[in-house]
């Protein structure tokens, strides 16, 4: 679609697992496209937050790991996107996360005058997801990153920068991070079989190096792939 100013407008849907590199290209088109990244997860925890009357019925829901009701999220979204920094397009992360939501949002697009979307999965095999996860570090002291199969520091368990003891985050343990996998799977399984069943999905090689992904991204979002990448 064309908007008022002549842009083309896109809607994006990225699909991933944890540790498939969907936040670092959520950024990445947010920059490119000068459109808004729009986080579901994120606008629930700031109703939390201020403990609105939607804050308050969902927070045992986040709480307990389980989601959200439909309604209240589709709520969210169609208030969110009818917005004016939504006019050129914007990313969608964490949402939809239900075939239900993924009708709806059909439905909001073409009421607001929106393209159908581009829905972007990003693969990656289970066991990279694990090493990526389950191999990061942070320093104690300084919060540098590290990665012990692809970004080791020199001294095992010590800070380059620092000196301070490297540690794991308790939800990155290798047992977690397959749970959290299992988990994705289950729920998103069926989203990409109905996002292929209207033509809609375009899958990206989420292991390959950042500056590829983003480079197929674009060349997708800009139209090049149209006619050899239909899944
Ligand atoms: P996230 O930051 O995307 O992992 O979301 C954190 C939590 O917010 C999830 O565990 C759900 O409880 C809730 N949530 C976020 N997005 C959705 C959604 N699209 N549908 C239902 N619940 C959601």
């Amino acid at each position: 679609m064309l908007s008022a100013s002549n842009k083309p407008s896109r809607v994006v849907i990225l699909l991933g697992p944890p540790g498939s590199g969907k936040g670092t290209q959520a950024k990445v088109i947010v920059e490119r496209y000068g459109i808004p990244q729009i986080s579901t997860g994120d606008m629930l925890r700031e109703a939390v937050k201020s403990q609105t009357p939607l804050g308050l019925a969902a927070e045992q829901i986040m709480k307990s790991g389980g989601l959200v009701g439909d309604d209240i999220v589709n709520g969210l979204v169609e208030e969110r996107i009818d917005r004016a920094d939504c006019e050129k397009g914007f990313v969608l992360d964490g949402y939809p996360r239900t075939i239900e939501q993924a009708k709806v949002l059909g439905q909001i697009l073409e009421k607001q005058q929106q393209p159908a979307p581009v829905v972007i999965s990003l693969e990656v095999f289970p066991e990279l997801v694990l090493q990526r996860i389950s191999g990061r570090r942070t320093c104690r002291q300084c919060g540098r990153i590290y990665n012990v199969y692809f970004s080791p520091s020199r001294g095992e368990g010590i800070c380059d920068a620092c000196g301070g003891e490297l540690i794991a985050r308790a939800d990155d343990s290798e047992a977690v991070v397959r749970e959290r996998l299992v988990q994705y799977e289950k729920q998103t399984q069926p989203l990409i079989d109905f996002y292929q069943g209207l033509g809609q999905l375009r899958r990206l090689d989420g292991g390959a190096p950042i500056e590829t992904v983003k480079e197929e991204l674009f060349s997708i979002l800009e139209g090049q792939k149209e006619r050899s990448n239909h899944s």
